[in-house]
């Protein structure tokens, strides 16, 4: 379940290197819930995005694409929700990341 996750979140990483540091205020990042076919493309900032990821167990996803039995919405804004994972799923985030 986690699979899927875990390579939205290198694309996004790859979006995130790739990007020209010219100063924009808006980019565009993939979903990093867990449904496989989701494809969702989030609307926010590079600075959003990094502060997201400054907490490992954190995820940026679409809004209503929460899944409540393992993670804890944390921030919701207009095109997109920040969730954070709990329990065991959030101690294999952290891991997966680099914690
Ligand atoms: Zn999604």
């Amino acid at each position: 379940m986690a699979q899927n996750e875990a390579l939205a979140r290198r694309i996004n990483e790859r979006i995130e290197y790739q990007r020209p540091r010219n100063g924009e205020s808006a980019d565009t990042f993939i979903c990093e819930c867990v449904r496989v076919d989701c494809g969702g493309v989030l609307d926010l900032s590079i600075g959003e995005y990094a502060r997201v990821r400054s907490h490992p167990r954190r995820f940026v996803v679409f809004p209503g694409h929460e899944e409540p039995a393992v993670e804890s919405t944390v921030e919701v804004y207009p095109g997109y929700v920040v969730v954070e994972k709990r329990g065991e799923t959030g101690r294999i985030a952290e891991a997966e990341t680099g914690g």
